[in-house]
């Protein structure tokens, strides 16, 4: 698997496999962590409006000495956003933070079913990627049943849907869903949330190789053709994470690893009832 290898989306848009998240970190930390980032070789980077750093992101893109065309930028609608004229702002708000006139990807960050507002919202993300203002889009956090109603509704398929994703957590219906889709599936807290690092059979796999409990669980996503955006705001982990080229696991060390999936595995919140 060549460094940062590009995965074709059924737009016929393409991105690097292995991006770059920053969740929870400052705005200020996002330009560092962003600027350690891409000097270490990452070309994707996933945001949010809700993280509050877009802001952050956008400076460490513009002082970078990459063009724009050789980034790939994520951002995400927030769910108080939701709605068709209210997604058409938040996307405006979001370009203006990041200091940018498009964004490569951009997703609804949550079904948030109770709000009864993700169908008007795709149909206003259908329309932004209609005017160029996101290249492509797809959705988050998405259950079966919501991307069955967006697609019937509007026979656009999202690109991608960002979901919880680890070793502990391996949503095989989703995944079976988007593989009869064309969507691809990206994994968020891919790590675990560093949950995982201490795990006995991963730094039994890890010291094999010679290689950290981060770089095996992140081979473990490419190997399964997963997108994956691991966060750090330590320069030697960000390094670390990227430095995957160089081994990869044996089948029977993908199967041991396939074989932690818990359905009680879950650390964030489950999309079909959460509040915000
Ligand atoms: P993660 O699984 O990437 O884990 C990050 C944590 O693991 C770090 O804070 C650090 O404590 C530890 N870590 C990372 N690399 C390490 C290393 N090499 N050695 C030791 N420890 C290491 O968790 P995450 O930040 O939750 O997820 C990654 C990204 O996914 C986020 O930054 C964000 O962009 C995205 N995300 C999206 C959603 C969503 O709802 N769409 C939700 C959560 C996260």
């Amino acid at each position: 698997m060549a460094l940062n290898s590009l995965v074709t989306l059924n737009d016929g848009s393409k991105m690097p496999q292995l991006g770059f998240g920053v969740w929870q970190v400052s705005d200020d930390g996002a330009e560092a962590a962003v600027k350690t980032a891409i000097e270490a070789g990452y070309r994707s980077i996933d945001t949010a409006a809700i993280y509050r750093n877009e802001g952050g992101v956008g400076r460490a893109i513009k002082n970078s000495d990459l063009s724009r065309s050789d980034l790939f930028i994520t951002t995400k609608l927030w769910n108080e956003d939701q709605g068709y004229d209210n997604a058409m702002k938040a996307i405006d708000s979001s370009l203006k933070k990041l200091g940018l006139e498009q964004v490569d990807l951009y997703l609804v960050h949550w079904p948030a079913p109770q709000r009864g507002l993700y169908l008007e919202t795709w149909k206003a993300m259908v329309e932004i990627k209609k005017q160029g203002i996101a290249k492509s889009i797809g959705v988050s956090n998405f259950m079966p049943e919501h991307l069955t109603r967006i697609i019937e509704a509007t026979g656009v398929v999202p690109v991608l849907n960002q979901i919880e994703l680890h070793p502990k957590f391996q949503q095989p219906v989703l995944r079976e869903f988007h593989e009869k889709h064309g969507i691809k599936t990206e994994c968020w807290s891919p790590l675990g949330q560093g949950q995982l690092l201490e795990d006995s059979q991963i730094k039994a796999i890890a010291a094999k190789h010679g290689k950290t409990p981060a770089q095996v669980i992140i081979r473990w996503h490419l190997q399964n053709n997963f997108i994956v955006i691991p966060k750090s705001v330590t320069p030697s982990r960000i390094k670390e994470n990227f430095d995957v080229d160089s081994f990869s696991l044996s089948s029977d060390e993908m199967s041991t690893i396939a074989g932690m999936d818990s359905k009680e595995g879950r650390i964030g919140p489950n999309p079909m009832t959460a509040q915000f």
